[in-house]
């Protein structure tokens, strides 16, 4: 088990070998995560959840998938109740609760934030999003929906839409579709919004073929799969004037009935917000509630890894 007690904090530690191994693991997980088999496999672990940034998906994911598995779970909620207000550092946060849980979710505003609680942490900390870095666990959660979704991600074609700058759920992503084979990347954004200089290094360095498309209808044309995302108003001084920036970005039923892609696969980490229209909602491809049930197998196969465990 290669993940055996270690940290997971950004996909570049992920060999295509771990994603196969995760997805076998999640399958075997499907009907404990819907609660049609029980299971207690991590009975007396506990699992600390460290949002220090909003959530819903991914922090009731973690603490499902930790439950379902027979383990407990603790969970602080924002700045404002943890003793960071008090102006305790991010650091001596981490070494306190380590003496409490087994496992730690962390998501925190700052971009680099979960590798420096790896640094001082005894326990496994698993990246729930840092900033505008990484978000590793939904990029495996999105990888397992692309399967399910269209039988394979190799040779498969996706259309990355919206805020790629800010947007930590496509920096993951987009790394790791590099570990497939025959995968073609479509990075189609506002111009201000445009994916980092690194994440494209890091694309160049493992080999993905991928190209930048200036609109929306060119890119959904030529795509099997859409990746939508909103645009992190919160990373903006003016979120207001920073939620108008999706104009020209917006995936709704008059342009893909426009174009006749009424059949593309749809995908979205979720939350939407003005960036994808619920009348897309009915189209058989619209998988974006679909793919965020997958979280909970898919971290209980990141749990069973992390933590040792295999279940019968
Ligand atoms: N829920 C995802 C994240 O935490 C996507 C988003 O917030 O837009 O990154």
């Amino acid at each position: 088990m290669p993940l055996l007690n270690t940290h997971l904090v950004s996909v570049a530690q992920l060999r295509r070998t771990d994603l196969d191994r995760i997805f076998a693991v999640a399958d075997r997980c499907l009907p404990i995560a819907r609660g049609e088999e029980t299971s207690d496999l991590l009975r007396g672990r506990l699992l600390a959840n460290l949002f220090f940034e909003p959530s819903t998906r991914t922090r009731l994911s973690f603490g499902a998938a930790f439950m379902r598995l027979g383990g407990a779970v603790e969970t602080t909620v924002g700045m404002q109740f943890s003793s960071m207000a008090k102006g305790e550092t991010l650091e001596d946060t981490i070494r306190v609760i380590d003496g409490y849980a087994d496992i730690m979710v962390l998501r925190h505003p700052d971009e680099g934030s979960a590798a420096r609680a790896a640094a001082v942490s005894q326990h496994p900390i698993i990246n729930g999003g840092d900033g505008p870095g990484e978000h590793p666990t939904q990029a495996l959660l999105d990888l397992y929906a692309i399967a399910k979704e269209r039988g394979s991600v190799d040779g498969v074609k996706v259309a990355l839409i919206g805020d790629l700058k800010h947007g930590r759920t496509v920096h993951s992503l987009s790394r790791l579709l590099a570990c497939f084979e025959g995968v073609e990347l479509i990075l189609t954004s506002p111009p201000s919004l445009a994916m980092p200089d690194k994440v494209l290094a890091d694309l160049d360095a493992a080999g993905l073929r991928y190209r930048l498309v200036p609109t929306l209808a060119d890119a959904l044309a030529a795509a099997d799969v859409a990746y939508v995302t909103r645009i992190q108003a919160e990373r903006f001084d003016d979120p207001v004037a920073a939620a108008r920036l999706i104009s020209g970005f917006v995936v709704n039923l008059e342009l893909l009935e426009s174009i006749g892609r009424t059949d593309i696969t749809i995908l979205h980490p979720l939350p939407r917000y003005n960036d994808l229209s619920t009348d897309v909602d009915h189209l058989p491809g619209a998988a974006y509630f679909r793919q965020s049930h997958l979280g909970v197998p898919v971290r209980m196969a990141i749990f069973c890894e992390i933590l040792g465990k295999e279940l019968a």
